[in-house]
């Protein structure tokens, strides 16, 4: 009765009703094809379609109907599990719960590779079985098997989730897809024209004339329907959209194998519009969950799947164990597909009551590129290429440079040499004969999988958190959290690929070769021009000093290096020694300073390695020293400076700056600067600048340039006495008249920074090239995105937020002023604008009144600046979003640190200062009469001080009152050692063995493998 009436109604999508092949196939052929083999799917599909909108209890129900009957059977016919069950004294009568059925061991992807013929049930003749091969590439490829029941209703289930997304049986299809064979026989060829009926483009091949050959096949056939690869379906849109190709149009695109990050998918949808489904499934059970009409999370096929994800969360994501409740031939109970997943609770508003699961981490990969430039599909390699190669366990493929390639391998028993000249061959084959490769063989694939936590909102940072999933079986390096030279490449390309087409009808001619960076960057997931560098770990500037920092004060200890280690330093003997050099802390507290000068390059201060709250600079009590009365001035290049605190605090007569990246002398060389997750607050001239000019004596050619400012707070800048100026940072030269300057300060990035309660210069900008990208502003009082004489800025997705302090007729946080009207003439000055909004208000136009002008037009430009000449791109995020991945826990700020085991801590960080000022977002400070020194606005907070010694026991990885223990100096806590080492002296600190190719020390850093 009950199902009767939920009975939906089919009707035909639009895209088929005058699709005769379609219709017959649909309608006659299919129906006659099944009754003839006897195949059970449409009776399946019929009930399928019903059951869906059943109450989720009623859904829950049959579940564990089938469950029961799935134990029942495993114990009587299928001698695995049988033995163990055995072994742990339970039988089926045992189980009388999902509570109780939650205490069966897992099957592993090992069990499935060691036991494959004992986890055949008996009564099974194999050669009547539908054979699957593991996804992924498992060496040896293992075959389960499906009984036929079990296939059927499969298909059913997939058939109905395939309607979701408009993709009917026979309708015509496009799809991104490896390795396709051309159908060699008659019954191929007419499944192929009345069944598949799939237009393909070959993710192994994908080059220019190729897309554009595909776009023109579906265009002529009419195909509103696209299959694929959710890197492969991103890859397409930005070429559609690159080729101003218009006239593409789809009802439904399906994204599988891999997760579609959230910010390609933007990119889909921006192009194709609202129409793609994320599905979730995997060739040892087919469909798992698939996205409905609503697009809030993914439904479960419950009916043929029941889904447990072990501690995760709507917010944290837990381990996906699947079992199969269709198929007794190889039973899979409890499976650990090696994903992770959120929850979803609540009811979808489609009606379904199938459960719901939210996001899968699962593999994600990138775009490979040959000696030539054509691009392959990183994840059809490994599905359809590496998997038949016997004797690799594990695969990860990096990628470097155009022409190298290097596979990391995890062997198994099945190697022998031959595996190598299979390679080999694939790699000719596929990448052409002037492409190089290396081996390395591994213990394991780096854990470079990250997986979000409580931030989460905190939005797409990748070296949050990193928690992988111990059996993965195979993933390329790249995830959507850690641009990776590939992805850098893939949008170096894209971005190249644009200016050089942008006439949409040019006849095809090669995407130009992206450069690639020479080195991994400051860190994972650095964005930005200033990333090539990794500051004291340039490979070209030797093997790094690790100076451990025991001491809070101000003065050089003279501690001394031994054999690349120091020990029992303050951080002066860091900053002014020279050579490579790393500085990492074992204590935390304020350290009240003169100020710092780094005069010698290859520098990397980790602020984020200290216990408890960290560390901050300050000049409470010390007289600020030098010319330039600043906490930290940098006078050279490669410098990487992450989770300081450095607020000034006091008055001086002269202009103070918590730091300068500023030529003190003619041979100054100042570029490959980055400065993340800091935070400057409270200083008289600005928070920070980078900038030079005549005054410097130093030449244009050694103006600061190719630096980064990523995920920083300025807040709160100091009014002098007397004055009305509280300012933010500065970036540029003061040259009207002197373009010299302003051509050379270039790619100079701002992106995720915070903003707030400054008066002006949030930031300043002039004479120079910047990129200001995913910023919030918050209370700023005259003055916002200053973009000032001989500007070239790209203000891209910002958040600005007006508050009490901000003056009535400077509502607009973006503005113009001081224009030169030489530069204006020479088309000197320009601005690209995209994409910024108010919080809670309209994208802004250049038109838009908020535009806050003191004078004269600005060029607008319409395209944004040329892409970096060197490291990665920022890969911007919507405005909306900021406020999670900004203000968010681990967001803009000294907002984190690494606990002992190399997990990132972000709860308990922020002091009480940035937790004011980030609090201010929500409630805005009373109308702010900016400070004159911090006791302004409650003084400089307190930084509980923790001393080196005594450490934490060395089986502790809580660090939040203690330092880690650490008992070679190397930086590395004990802890970390022993999970990935063996022994609390095991690392080499700058061998990559942990993570490769990242060295052990940046590992830990980096928090790029966290110790269980
Ligand atoms: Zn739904």
């Amino acid at each position: 009765m009950m199902r009767e009436a939920l009975q939906v109604p089919r009707s035909e999508p639009r895209h088929d009703r005058a699709d005769a092949i379609a219709l017959a196939t649909r309608h006659v052929l299919l129906p006659a094809y099944m009754r003839l083999t006897r195949s059970s799917t449409l009776r399946h599909h019929r009930r399928l379609l019903a059951s869906q909108f059943l109450p989720e209890e009623r859904i829950r129900a049959e579940q564990w109907r089938s469950l029961q009957a799935m134990l029942r059977f495993v114990y009587d016919e299928n001698r695995f599990y049988r033995r163990r069950m055995d072994e742990l004294g339970v039988t089926p009568d045992d189980v009388r719960s999902f509570e109780d059925y939650a205490r069966l061991p897992p099957l592993t992807k090992d069990d499935l590779r060691g036991s494959a013929q004992e986890l055949l049930s008996h009564g099974f003749d194999v050669t009547r079985l539908e054979r699957k091969r593991t996804g992924g590439s498992t060496g040896v490829p293992v075959h389960l098997h499906q009984d036929r029941e079990a296939v059927d209703t499969k298909a059913a289930l997939r058939m109905r989730h395939d309607e979701w997304a408009s993709f009917f049986t026979a309708s015509k299809k496009a799809a991104l897809w490896g390795d396709v064979k051309p159908p060699d026989t008659l019954r191929r060829w007419l499944t192929s024209h009345l069944y598949v009926r799939t237009v393909y483009l070959d993710t192994l091949e994908m080059d220019e004339r190729r897309m554009l050959e595909f776009a023109e096949r579906v265009r002529r056939t009419k195909t509103r329907l696209l299959f694929g690869h959710g890197h492969s379906i991103y890859f397409f849109a930005r070429f559609v959209k690159d080729h101003g190709i218009g006239d593409l149009e789809f009802d439904g695109i399906i994204s599988t194998a891999e997760m579609l990050p959230p910010e390609e998918r933007r990119v889909v949808e921006e192009v194709f519009g609202d129409v793609v489904f994320d599905r979730y499934g995997c060739e040892e059970v087919g469909i798992i969950a698939s996205e409905c009409a609503e697009h809030d999370g993914m439904h479960v096929a419950a009916e043929g799947i029941y889904l447990e994800i072990l501690d995760g969360t709507e917010r944290q994501p837990g381990r996906v164990l699947v079992t199969d409740l269709l198929n007794r031939a190889t039973p899979l109970l409890r499976y650990d597909i090696g994903d992770l997943a959120t929850t979803k609770a609540g009811a979808c508003r489609c009606g379904r009551g199938l459960p719901r699961i939210g996001g899968v981490t699962g593999r994600t990969s990138d775009v490979l590129y040959s000696a030539d430039g054509k691009q392959i599909s990183g994840i059809s390699l490994l599905d359809t290429v590496t998997i038949h190669i016997p004797g690799f366990r594990q695969v990860q493929i990096v990628q470097e440079a155009l022409d190298e390639l290097t596979f990391l391998i995890v062997k198994d028993a099945n190697y022998t040499p031959a595996s190598l000249t299979l390679l080999a061959n694939a790699v000719t084959k596929y990448f052409g004969p002037r492409m190089r490769h290396s081996v390395v063989f591994v213990d394991r694939v780096p854990l470079q999988v990250p997986v979000l936590d409580l931030q989460a909102e905190a939005g797409r940072r990748a070296d949050a958190v990193s928690r992988p999933p111990a059996s993965r079986i195979t993933d390329l390096p790249m995830t959507r959290r850690s641009p990776s030279p590939l992805r850098i490449a893939a949008v170096a390309a894209l971005a190249l690929g644009a200016a050089a087409l942008a006439g949409a009808t040019e006849p095809a001619r090669a995407i130009p070769t992206p450069t690639l960076p020479r080195t991994l960057g400051a860190f994972p997931g650095c964005e930005g021009s200033g990333c090539e560098t990794r500051g004291g770990f340039h490979a070209r500037a030797g093997r790094p000093t690790i100076y451990r920092i025991t001491s809070l004060s101000d003065a050089a200890r003279r501690c001394v290096p031994a054999r690349g280690k120091a020990t029992g330093c303050s951080l002066r003997d860091c900053i002014e020694a020279s050579g490579p050099r790393v500085c990492v802390f074992a204590v935390a507290g304020a350290i009240h300073t003169r100020g710092y000068t780094v005069r010698h390059p290859y520098l990397t201060i980790r602020g984020d390695s200290a216990p408890g709250m960290g560390i901050q600079l300050d000049a409470d009590g010390t007289q600020l020293g030098g010319p330039e009365k600043t906490l930290l001035w940098i006078r050279t290049h490669d410098v990487v400076v992450r989770g300081l605190r450095l607020r000034v605090g006091v008055q001086t007569r002269e202009d103070n700056h918590p730091f300068l990246v500023y030529p003190g002398a003619p041979t100054d060389d100042l570029h490959h600067v980055v400065i993340d997750h800091c935070s400057m607050s409270w200083a008289n001239d600005d928070l920070g600048s980078i900038w030079t000019g005549p005054e410097t004596r130093a030449p244009p050619a050694a103006a600061p340039r190719e630096s980064v400012l990523s995920f920083d707070v300025f807040a709160e800048g100091l009014r002098k006495p007397g004055t009305n100026n509280s300012r933010g940072p500065l970036i540029g030269a003061d040259t009207p008249g002197r373009t010299a300057y302003a051509d050379q300060m270039v790619n100079i990035d701002l992106h995720h920074n915070l903003f707030a309660n400054n008066d002006q210069r949030n930031p300043n900008l002039r004479h120079a090239s910047v990129r200001v990208v995913n910023n919030v502003l918050l209370n700023w009082g005259s003055w916002g995105i200053q973009l000032w004489g001989g500007i070239r800025a790209d203000v891209v997705s910002n958040l600005g937020k007006p508050g009490p302090s901000t003056q009535a007729t400077r509502q607009g946080f973006i503005g113009v002023g001081y224009v030169s009207p030489t530069a204006a003439a020479r088309g000197r000055q320009s601005v690209y604008l995209s994409g910024n909004r108010f919080a809670g208000g309209p994208v802004l136009g250049w038109d838009s009144p908020i535009l806050t002008s003191d004078s004269g037009p600005v060029e607008r430009r319409p395209d944004p600046l040329p892409p970096p000449r060197t490291g990665p791109p920022i890969m911007p995020e919507r405005a909306d979003d900021l406020v999670g991945s900004v203000l968010g826990p681990g967001g803009a700020g000294a907002s984190r640190r690494l606990d002992c085991g190399g997990r990132w801590v972000t709860m308990g960080v922020r002091d009480a200062a940035d937790r004011r000022v980030i609090g201010s977002w929500d409630e805005p400070p009373p109308r702010f009469s900016w400070p004159i020194t911090a006791a302004d606005v409650g003084g400089f907070p307190r930084i509980e001080p923790i001393a080196s010694r005594p450490a934490c026991p060395s089986s502790s990885r809580d660090n939040s009152a203690c330092a880690c223990a650490d008992a070679d100096g190397d930086g590395i806590p004990d802890y970390w050692e022993r999970a990935f080492c063996g022994s609390p002296t095991g690392c080499d600190p700058l061998t990559p063995s942990v993570a490769p190719p990242w060295t052990n020390l940046e590992a830990y850093l980096s928090g790029l493998a966290e110790a269980p």
